[in-house]
């Protein structure tokens, strides 16, 4: 095992991972220079963005908020807040159906729950979930 000293110990948590993101992924830019939440995001950008361009795909657009559950107001008059899902980009392919596409590093349970919640709600629109992992 490898022995370091207290100061490189310091110094290599406080340059290693990324203080806006409890998963560890780096915040990265994309040619496009958006901030995107890790490095597997921005390079997706980048191809998507090469696929727009080249007229693959159509009406790209980052960030898609979908309304997995509209906000109500319970029994007892406490509103609740509506559930929201936010993917990582939509667009549409050569046959004109709409791809919701979500890059993720780390399934969390709120994301398993938001997906199948989403999966169900899109069962009868003409749109593909693909889940880049
Ligand atoms: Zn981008």
């Amino acid at each position: 095992m490898e022995e370091i000293t207290i100061e490189e110990y310091k110094k290599a948590i406080k340059t290693s991972g990324n203080p806006g993101n409890k998963y560890g992924a780096v915040k990265s830019r994309c040619n496009k220079n958006h901030l995107h939440d890790s490095k597997a995001e921005a390079e997706r950008c980048n191809e998507l963005w090469l696929e727009f361009q080249s007229d693959f795909i159509t009406h790209l657009r980052q960030q898609p908020k979908f309304v997995l559950l509209k906000g109500f107001t319970d029994r007892e008059g406490n509103k609740v807040r509506g559930i929201t899902y936010r993917a990582d980009f939509v667009y549409y392919d050569a046959d004109g159906i709409r791809v919701v596409e979500d890059v993720k590093g780390c399934l969390t349970g709120v994301y398993k729950l938001k997906k199948k919640m989403f999966l169900n709600k899109m069962k009868r629109s003409n749109t593909r979930f693909v889940e880049i992992i």
